[in-house]
């Protein structure tokens, strides 16, 4: 992380945001099972195993809010968390790039995850969580395509940061902010986290704060 993006006093509004209540709400399975679109919302996306359920956990402090994306079905559904007392939601995009699943059964959750993007008025930002180790693949520059087109405003998460050294992480950040230069919808700070260490983690959820703001 270069400068500081956030002062302190924001930082504890965003602590305390999440400190109050924070619950699973529902799981849709196509466009017509999306709650009503009455609060601001925050996506996240990303390659499977990218770390995706634990930064989720990471951000609301509940060690199992989001399940486990090995578990059956649940990665193919839009799932929505309801964050300090109906304040705003996390919506938790089905993960891309999943070796194991079939071509037809990819598209399905795929399609859905891109209707929701171009379909969301309440929308504020999309995450895109990039592991820190990889950098973007090319199946992420697919993904910032289509939040191009659906003109989405999206930020880029590092995820695993504990994984490498600081000056790696300083490396992957400036490569990272450099290639998305020229992108017309992505927000020009990249953040690097770690779920484990909880680095990043007040800045993110300062973050979501300020894309709704809440
Ligand atoms: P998802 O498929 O994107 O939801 O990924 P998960 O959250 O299930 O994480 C995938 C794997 O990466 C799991 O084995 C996690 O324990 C691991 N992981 C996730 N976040 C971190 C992190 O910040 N640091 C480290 N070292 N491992 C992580």
């Amino acid at each position: 992380m270069s400068e500081a993006a956030f002062d302190a006093e924001a930082l504890e509004a965003a602590r305390k945001l999440f400190a109050g209540e924070a619950r699973f709400m529902m799981g849709a399975v196509n466009m017509a099972g999306l709650p009503d679109s009455d609060l601001p919302e925050v996506a996240f996306a990303g390659r499977s195993n990218v770390g995706k359920s634990s930064l989720i956990n990471a951000v609301t402090g509940r060690g199992h809010l989001a399940r486990a994306s090995n578990e059956p079905g649940r990665t193919r559904e839009v799932n929505f968390f309801v964050i300090g007392d109906e304040k705003l939601r996390l919506v938790d995009l089905p993960g891309y790039g999943f070796a194991r699943a079939s071509k037809g059964e990819v598209k399905k959750f795929q399609n859905l995850g891109r209707d929701y993007l171009r379909g969301r008025p309440n929308l504020k930002r999309a995450f895109l969580l990039i592991d820190s180790r990889h950098g973007l693949k090319p199946v992420d520059e697919e993904a910032m395509a289509a939040f191009d087109l659906a003109a989405v405003s999206y930020q880029i998460i590092l995820t695993k940061a504990d994984k490498i050294s600081a000056k790696d992480v300083a490396a992957v950040t400036a490569r990272t902010l450099a290639q998305i230069g020229k992108r017309p919808a992505a927000f020009p700070r990249v953040l690097a986290t770690s779920s484990e260490k909880g680095t990043g983690i007040p800045e993110l959820r300062a973050e979501i704060v300020q894309a709704c703001s809440v």
